[in-house]
């Protein structure tokens, strides 16, 4: 016999994914026998068999790995030949502090969800779960991941799912979540503060029933709670609208099944994979321009064109799917607009009893809140814009030494990040920190990040601002020294990071507030930069933004000051929608605070521009949501037009020239739709002369996209295309938000190539 042992390392996310059990089964597939053993730091294997079973197990390890496992490095060595009687699981092994990682949440798979047909203790059963599926995340307390540091300790394991836990060849081997009819929790339904029900098929009935008849239900799931309705009902919608206090934004919408959705939104096979994946996010699609009857309610996506879908992820979502004559339901975060999404019993029975026809609630407890994360495909790829559920807590993997390294986030949609050898964890998305409750959330969080990681802080990293919640936190966190990071920089710098990219690069970072290093607000900057330090060459013309951060919600506001600018008072006798829309008194108000310079600060936001053109058009003029200005914009233009606007570019980049030319278009009953696309190409056409400019001075041919203007697919997909023609090499943001959840991953870069080159 010629046979030979080789050892096997296998580094990544392999850990509460069903590895193991893998690895015991393509090891009896190429007959080769053996022992697999976690330990703290890795999946070890040794294998002994003929060379070419070897050879095929190792490729079986790479490609048929289980869909929610991410390995990142699989070494091999070959050994003395060691002779083995079977193939076996060890003991699992703790050597060390070095954590391996852990697994976001994964929807529930397909053979789980036969076992809720078949009879036996998992008929009916709503929180079924393996290896290959479940919550992973939201429950654990500690690590390592085992039953007794997650929050599954307090259910205690009946036989038969011992005896399915303890089986090496069985799907539920050391399926830390395994539960049954018999042993595990339950679901309750409430109406009234009172428990109507524990029965499963019985609250089924009773959901159904007030979806159907337009009622509203509070349902407890995997990361947090949602609002249910149905999502074809425009009174539901409307009353859910209010119940959640004027929440503006757009409502996410489930659907049955990927079938049911394709008459309602258009999907290419990227966008498909998303739907489908084991991550089960919220997909923003474009709706279909001719849907089939019933459409869907205007007021659910707020009259834009997009809608966010996703596809059933939990045991009841596809049950109560069962039971509803609806093809879709909006599923939005259970929670009054700005405070997290609700995780206690206790909380959701207080505040919303009277408020929803019923709350459907569970005794498994939610440990790390979180959201459904949001991607949208743009230039063929999945980029997130929410990473949450099913994203967090995968680290970021990087070049960099981020050991110990706390960085802090943004403000708005705050993430943070902490350090440990050259992983960043990113965290699962916060949210705004403006209520008490967020802000909770975020220092809990980070408390917990820090534990669970074994992070030994020893570096802190914080926006410039000095009033952000976040840069507070940062500068009370413990004796340790702080980078301050400033805020475009970092937006740069966390791209650069995901690409792995630690040289010279120009950085083109639009979003809608930054705090500059002129004391300014910042926006729009044309930086060459490095991990360690930027250049400011050139930036959108500064504007003063009347009443501060009340003219981001009042975008008229900004349109006010741009017409002052170019028109002095004369735009008064302009007949543009504007002018009918807001009441006279107001803007001769706004324009006092202008020409006297009383809280007008200065800005160069991008989304400041979109905002005054949305006002313009008469499509805004107080935002229910954020960004919603910009999104109404991008909603209008339309693909393969040339036409644009004339920009000045001299020291600065300045559009006095484009508002003359966009109100005569105005003026002339010009569509908004060709407006709109006008606008848009005029940005890409700014951009690109831009860094044309920068390139041919600095020699950089990397342009590095990043800031939250880069959501908009229009001028994403057209700027990358437009620079790849002339030969730049693009990168922009794909696994990590480009808006400000991807702030704390370039504040973390930042800090690292500071403490390399000893400047902290
Ligand atoms: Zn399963
Ligand atoms: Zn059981």
């Amino acid at each position: 016999m010629n046979e030979k042992s080789v050892k096997i390392l296998v580094t990544g996310l392999v850990q509460g994914v069903g590895f193991r059990p893998f690895v015991f089964r393509i090891a009896g597939r190429f007959g080769l026998t053996g022992w697999v053993q976690n330990t703290n730091e890795n999946v070890k294997i040794k294998v002994t068999g003929s060379i070419q079973s070897i050879n095929s197990f190792i490729t079986s390890l790479g490609e048929d790995a289980p869909p929610a496992a991410i390995l990142e490095n699989i070494s091999v060595t070959e050994t003395e030949t060691e002779f083995f009687t079977e193939f076996t699981i060890l003991e699992s092994h703790n050597v060390s502090d070095e954590i391996t990682e852990i697994s976001p949440d994964i929807a529930v798979c397909q053979e789980c969800l036969l076992d809720i047909e078949k009879p036996g203790n998992r008929i009916d059963y709503a929180f079924v779960n393996c290896t290959n599926c479940g919550p992973r995340f939201t429950i654990i307390e500690d690590l390592p991941y085992d039953r007794a540091k997650t929050i599954m300790k307090s259910f205690k394991m009946c036989p038969a799912c011992r005896n399915e836990y303890e089986t090496v060849t069985d799907r539920r081997f050391h399926a830390q979540p395994v539960a049954c009819n018999v042993c595990g929790p339950q679901y309750e339904l409430i109406v009234n503060k009172i428990t109507i029900s524990n029965d499963i098929k019985d609250i089924l009935v009773h959901v159904s029933n007030y979806i159907r008849t337009g009622g509203i239900v509070l349902l407890k799931g995997l990361g947090g709670m949602h609002f249910a309705c149905d999502a074809f009902n425009e009174t539901a919608v409307e009353k859910l609208r209010n119940l959640k206090k004027r929440d503006g934004k757009p409502f996410a919408v489930m659907f049955r099944d990927i079938d049911s959705l394709k008459h309602y939104a258009d999907i290419n096979t990227i966008e498909e994979k998303s739907l489908l994946s084991w991550k089960r996010p919220i997909v923003l699609l474009g709706k279909k321009r001719r849907p089939v009857h019933p459409v869907l309610p205007g007021n659910l996506t707020s009259g834009l064109n997009l809608v966010g879908v996703m596809l059933p992820y939990m045991p009841f979502h596809y049950m109560l799917f069962k039971r509803l004559e609806t093809n879709a339901i909006v599923l939005t975060s259970g929670n009054f607009s700005n405070e997290p999404i609700l995780i206690e019993n206790g909380e959701a029975k207080a505040k919303f009893s009277s408020l929803t026809n019923a709350i459907v609630l569970h005794d498994r407890e939610i440990f790390n809140r979180t959201d459904d994360s949001v991607v949208r495909i743009s230039d063929g790829k999945e980029r997130i814009l929410r990473r949450s559920r099913g994203y967090a807590p995968a680290p970021v993997r990087t070049t960099l030494n981020a050991d110990g390294i706390v960085a802090f986030g943004a403000e708005l949609t705050n993430c943070f990040c902490v350090g440990k050898g050259e992983k960043a964890f990113l965290s699962q998305h916060i949210g705004d920190l403006q209520s008490v409750e967020t802000t909770l959330f975020y220092e809990k969080s980070i408390a917990q990040f820090i534990k669970l990681f074994r992070i030994k802080p020893s570096l802190l990293a914080t926006d410039m601002h000095p009033d952000y919640i976040s840069t507070r936190t940062g500068q009370n966190f413990g004796k340790f020294p702080v980078v301050t990071v400033q805020h475009h920089h970092a937006h740069i710098a966390s791209c650069m990071a995901e690409h792995f990219l630690d040289e010279k690069v120009i950085g083109v970072a639009l979003d809608g507030t930054g705090y500059g290093t002129d004391g300014n607000i910042w926006g729009s900057e044309f930086i060459v930069c490095d991990l360690n330090d930027f250049e400011r060459i050139t930036h959108f013309e500064y504007i003063p933004l009347p009443g501060g951060d009340t003219a981001t919600e009042e975008p008229w506001r900004i349109a006010v000051s741009w017409l002052f600018k170019v028109y002095g008072r004369d735009f008064l006798k302009l007949d543009i929608p504007l002018l009918h829309q807001v009441d006279c008194e107001k803007i001769e108000m706004i324009l006092k605070m202008i020409e006297r310079k009383i809280n007008c600060p200065l800005t160069s936001g991008a989304g400041r521009l979109f905002d005054a053109v949305a006002s313009l058009l008469g499509l805004v003029q107080v935002a229910t949501f954020q960004a919603e200005g910009p999104m109404r914009l991008e909603s209008l233009a339309e693909d393969g037009r040339a036409e644009s606007y004339p920009v000045t570019c001299g020291q600065t980049i300045g559009f006095d020239k484009t508002i003359r030319a966009l109100i005569d278009d105005i003026l002339n009953n010009v569509d908004k739709v060709t407006i709109a696309t006008k606008l848009h190409n005029t940005i890409i056409l700014t951009i690109f002369d831009s860094v044309k400019k920068i390139r041919s001075r600095e020699g950089i041919n990397k342009v590095v996209l990043s800031g939250g203007v880069f959501q908009n697919k229009y001028l994403l997909t057209g700027t990358t295309e437009l620079l790849q023609k002339n030969k730049f090499e693009v990168y922009s943001h794909a696994s990590v938000p480009t808006n400000d959840g991807g702030i704390a991953l370039g504040q973390l870069a930042v800090a690292s190539k500071r403490r390399e080159l000893k400047c902290v």
